[in-house]
This record gives structure tokens, C-alpha cells and sequence, in this order.
């Protein structure tokens, strides 16, 4: 019988240290459902009709956050989500992403953008790497 046990069954080390790369870089796309757009408009105190005025883009049959013209996410100031609090579930779930799962070499990889995947940060459980996992729908700033 072949052992099905996720290669990071042992937890993965990982601390967020805020700096912002991840809301930057290449093209891509931050997903979005009308439901996340209206708490980002609440949070923003502007009307749903406002907010994706200003930023929302149509997708195919999908929304997206705009970017600004260096492709930083156009929520992003100094480095800080402006809308961190009411942020998409995507990024609320980085780097825990299923491309980034698929193997050591995989996470690896997404160590060189983000920082914060590192063998000195905290140790996070394979339980909790699972309840992002699991919240994750799409990718964010993805380009499929
Ligand atoms: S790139 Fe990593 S360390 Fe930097 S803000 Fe994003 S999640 Fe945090
Ligand atoms: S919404 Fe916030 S956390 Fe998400 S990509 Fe934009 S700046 Fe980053």
C-alpha cells in the first residue's frame, strides 16, 4: 500500500513579516467574490456600486482587484493592505496555495519570493496549513 500522507505532514515553517511582496511583482490576478467586494466596500465605507468603480475589474465571468501601473496590487501603500481587515480569502490564505503545496520543490520555490517561508520562522501545524488550504478557492495574483 502506498503512503498517501501529505509531504508536509510534519507542518511547514512559515511567519508573515509584512513585506508586502506578495502584492506585488508580475501581472496576475486577486479573485474576488461580490460577497468579499461588499465587506471590502463596508470596510472602505463606500457603496458596493463605488467600490467597483474604483476597483474591480470583469474577468471573463470573474472579478478582480485592479493593479496598479507597476502591477502592485492597488491596495497596497508602504508595503500595507489598505483593506488588510476585510483582505480576499486568496490572500488571507498565502502562501498555503495548492501549487504551492504540491511538493517540497514546489514551496521551495515560493520561498524565493516570499520571505517569510523560512527554516528560522515558527513551525505551522499540518491541521492549520489544511484550514487555508481548504479556504482557498483560487490563486491569488494567479494568471490563469
Ligand atoms: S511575501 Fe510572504 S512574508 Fe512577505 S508579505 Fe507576503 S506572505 Fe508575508
Ligand atoms: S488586497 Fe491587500 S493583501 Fe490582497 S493583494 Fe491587495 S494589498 Fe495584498
Amino acid at each position: 500500500m502506498s503512503d498517501t500522507k501529505p509531504w508536509y505532514i510534519k507542518g511547514l515553517r512559515f511567519a508573515c513579516t509584512e513585506c508586502g511582496k506578495c502584492c506585488t511583482g508580475t501581472p496576475g490576478y486577486v479573485w474576488v467574490t461580490p460577497d468579499e467586494i461588499e465587506k471590502m466596500a463596508f470596510f472602505l465605507q463606500l457603496s458596493i456600486q463605488e467600490f467597483s468603480k474604483r476597483y474591480i475589474k470583469r474577468v471573463g465571468n470573474r472579478f478582480s482587484l485592479i493593479e496598479k501601473k507597476n502591477y502592485d496590487c492597488v491596495f497596497l501603500k508602504e508595503k500595507k493592505c489598505q483593506v488588510y481587515g476585510a483582505r480576499p480569502i486568496q490572500c488571507q490564505t498565502f502562501p498555503y496555495w495548492p501549487e504551492h503545496l504540491k511538493s517540497s520543490m514546489h514551496w521551495k520555490e515560493a520561498a524565493k519570493m516570499c520571505e517569510g517561508i523560512s527554516d528560522n520562522a515558527p513551525l505551522v501545524s499540518f491541521e492549520q496549513i489544511e484550514n487555508q488550504r481548504i479556504n482557498t478557492c483560487a490563486k491569488n495574483r494567479s494568471d490563469d
